[in-house]
């Protein structure tokens, strides 16, 4: 890493966005030591592929930024700033190709997600960021160093900055349970309860079975 700049950032989470985080503060020159829980990154952005991995919609973008209803406002500039023309051409970056479907969902070519994180971590790595797998964040010490659960027994480490991308609260085997809410919760950091957001539906009108098979307890 270039002298002049020694700054040092830990990102925990090695999901698309702790990867995407470490790929744009490495690019700056910030050495990055990225941390994930379990023995490999990207598990969901893996099995995302196996569905087929819709990356992002064609449609215009007063249409696109209007999808995310309450949140448009706030959404808006990030997409002016990387939206879906962006990650496109970020996606082709790595070699990969897509295709615009019948509904005007974009997948890559062969709709899989595995050749696309291969790439990404090829970037990375060239790009200096250093990965370590098995690594689960637990919490900090007094001294508000990072504690970190490791195949080495228990770690601290302390950097710069500190980049939680821990993901959200389902499909847990894949890594992201939701536990670190607690741990901020004991922070006294303000949060959002987590909620279903993949996708939304009104239900109106079940019939007693449906809702015996079907409804979810809050
Ligand atoms: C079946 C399925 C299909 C999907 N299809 C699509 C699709 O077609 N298109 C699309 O855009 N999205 C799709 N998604 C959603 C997409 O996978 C998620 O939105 C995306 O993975 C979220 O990225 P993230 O980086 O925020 O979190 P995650 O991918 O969940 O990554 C979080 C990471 O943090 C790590 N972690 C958590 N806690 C700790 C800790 N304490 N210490 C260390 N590491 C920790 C986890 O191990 C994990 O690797 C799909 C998801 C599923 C389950």
């Amino acid at each position: 890493m270039p002298e002049t700049h020694p700054h040092r950032v830990t990102v925990i989470g090695g999901g698309p966005a702790g990867l995407m985080a470490a790929e744009v503060l490495s690019q700056a020159g910030v050495h990055v030591d990225l941390y994930d829980g379990m023995p490999s990154v990207g598990r969901k952005f893996l099995l995302a592929g196996v569905g087929g991995m819709n990356i992002t919609h064609c449609e215009a973008y007063p249409a696109f930024v209007s999808r995310y209803a309450e949140r448009a406002a706030q959404m808006a500039p990030l997409l002016r700033g990387f939206g879906a023309e962006a990650l496109c051409e970020w996606i082709h970056g790595l070699g990969i190709q897509t295709f615009v479907g019948t509904s005007g969902r974009i997948f890559p070519t062969d709709m899989k997600a595995a050749p696309l994180l291969r790439a990404w971590l090829k970037r990375l790595r060239d790009q200096g960021v250093v990965i370590h797998t098995r690594h689960r964040w637990t919490g900090w010490n007094a001294d508000g160093d990072l504690l970190i659960h490791s195949p080495d027994g228990e770690k601290t480490l302390r950097s710069d900055a500190v980049l939680l991308a821990l993901g959200g609260g389902s499909w847990s085997r894949l890594g992201s349970d939701g536990a670190w809410l607690n741990l901020l919760e004991g922070k006294g950091v303000p949060y959002v309860r987590l909620q279903p957001s993949n996708c939304g539906f009104e239900v109106s009108a079940w019939s007693e079975l449906m809702v015996s098979k079907f409804a979810a307890r809050r």
